[in-house]
């Protein structure tokens, strides 16, 4: 078998020790690797490249196609982009696969029985990064759900399931208040799983859920979800295991993989050679299963296995009942090559076959035919502070004419006009629903510009307006809460 080229960056703080640390176990155990090195994070940010990455360096990312990497530390302050963040959504790698497994007696934990992996949408939901301040009072994230990223990676958690023998695929939402957006996930996540009837398959609104996992985290199995319930909950999940700094995690797209430990740099414990490079390991093992270069992958899981078995732990994990031995960075790395080619007694061992691959290509998400679109009104969002509800219903009526009338007005989602309660508390940020009549008549964009010129005569600071429209006849937006 031919050398895979991949490429490595050191990152930043504990970074470079922990990936000299699995570098070396690697090359020890036989991985057949040709390594192109880059550098990411603090020094590229102080040459003043805001991305962390300086632009040669995603020539070596597209050729290899195959990243290991280090933590960085990101810095403090604004202007910053968020490197992961960036890398992950620039190569298109969409779902991060994140293994949390309990390794009782050896890794102190109240769940010994835990084997979960999550599945985390990687690249949209609160993440796609739009943000606005719109008033004197009021920020605004955009949550984006798409139906290709949902198709994507709920297919991605069921193949996953499929290739290594699992049983179950749990998807958690928030879909009794985001009936839209996360109720879009959960519809993709009923809609695949008829396509793979051999695995079971359940939802679970995702405050119980976590309260679920967090309890009995052994009764799930695989966990699909969007980006940021993903990205709190495996971190949940990987502490409750054992300990955050082992849990490893893939991020894999159609065009490439990135493979780092879910832990920072932990700048505080840098080069003293007491961290734990665990998480990185597991992710490399995760890169050779991924590579094709399974036998080695499992060579190095079962001896890592092993060491642990042994009592032997780097300061993070050690403790009075399970330590036998607490050792460095770079002495645990060398107690596991001693051991390569060893089998764990206690724990399970771990074998890979060309089967259990992580799937890589995967049916394409296919584009619908475009639904028949009719716009039936306008939200206006507007900046005001000056009155009441009820005086500003009175001003925005002023607007309407026999195309548009006013319907509602809201405030952070709750309906104020008409027939508002007193208590309810008002902030500068109001939301003006126009609809074209009981009828529902279509409308023109037109008639939204000339909404909008009546609202600028009335010398109103209209924020952004959201157009409604109806989908197929199904209705394309959501109600004012108490509508
Ligand atoms: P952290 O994960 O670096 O550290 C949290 C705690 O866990 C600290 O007490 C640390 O000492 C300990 N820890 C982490 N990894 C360990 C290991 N391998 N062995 C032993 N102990 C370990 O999180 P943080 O302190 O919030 O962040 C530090 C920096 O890392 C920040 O700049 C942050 O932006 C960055 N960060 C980077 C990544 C990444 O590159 N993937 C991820 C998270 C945080």
């Amino acid at each position: 078998m031919s050398n895979t080229t991949i490429t490595v960056a050191y990152g930043d703080g504990i970074g470079p020790e922990i990936m000299k640390a699995a570098l070396n176990i690697l090359q020890e155990a036989g991985a057949k690797l040709d390594i192109e090195t880059i550098e990411i994070g603090q020094e590229v940010y102080e040459r003043g490249i805001t991305s962390g990455i300086a632009p040669e360096s995603w020539e070596s990312l597209r050729r290899t196609g195959v990243f290991l990497k280090a933590p960085i530390t990101t810095p403090q302050g604004g202007g910053y982009k968020s490197l992961n963040v960036t890398i992950r959504k620039s190569l298109g790698l969409y779902a991060n696969v994140r293994p949390c497994v309990a390794y009782a007696p050896f890794v102190r934990t109240r769940h010994p029985n835990m084997d979960v992996v999550i599945v985390r949408e990687n690249e949209e939901d609160l993440y796609a990064g739009i943000e606005h301040r719109q008033t004197d009072e009021v920020m605004q994230c955009l949550k984006l759900i798409t139906r290709p990223g949902c198709e994507k990676i709920v297919r991605y958690a069921f193949e996953y399931a499929r290739a290594n023998g699992r049983k179950k695929v749990t998807c958690f939402t928030k879909d009794n208040i985001m009936k839209l957006t996360d109720g879009l996930f959960h519809k993709v996540f009923d809609e695949i799983a008829l396509d793979y009837p051999e695995l079971q398959n359940e939802h679970w609104i995702v405050d119980i859920g976590a309260a679920k996992l967090a309890d009995t985290p052994e009764v799930f199995d695989v966990i699909v979800m969007p980006n940021l319930y993903g990205d709190i909950l495996s971190d949940v999940a990987a502490q409750i295991a054992g300990s955050i700094g082992m849990a490893g995690s893939a991020n894999i797209g159609e065009h490439g993989a990135m493979f780092e430990a879910i832990h920072g740099s932990a700048p505080a414990i840098a080069g003293q050679n007491i961290a734990n490079p665990t998480g990185l390991l597991l992710s490399a093992v995760m890169m050779l299963v991924h590579i094709g270069q399974e036998d080695i992958a499992a060579k190095i899981h079962n001896a890592w296995l092993s060491v642990l078995e042994k009592g032997i732990h780097t300061a993070d994990t050690a403790t009075v009942q399970n330590s036998g031995e607490t050792v460095g960075t770079k002495e645990f790395a060398d107690a596991v090559i001693a051991r390569l080619g060893r089998m764990p007694q206690i724990l399970k061992p771990v074998s890979y076959d060309t089967t259990s691959k992580t799937p890589f290509t995967l049916k394409p998400a296919i584009r619908r035919v475009a639904a028949r679109k009719e716009l039936i009104g306008v939200d206006v969002f507007l900046h005001w502070r000056d009155g009441s509800p009820d005086e500003l219903g009175l001003l925005m009526e002023a607007a309407n004419n026999e195309r548009l009338q006013l319907s509602m007005i809201t405030n952070r989602g709750i309906k104020v006009w008409p027939n508002g309660m007193p208590e309810t508390f008002c902030t500068d940020h109001w939301r003006c629903r126009y609809l074209s009549g009981s009828d529902q008549m279509a409308i023109l964009h037109s008639d939204i510009i000339a909404l909008l010129q009546r609202i600028t005569d009335l010398k109103l600071d209209f924020i952004k307006c959201e157009n409604l429209c109806n989908f197929d006849g199904e209705t394309g937006y959501a109600l004012g809460q108490g509508q």
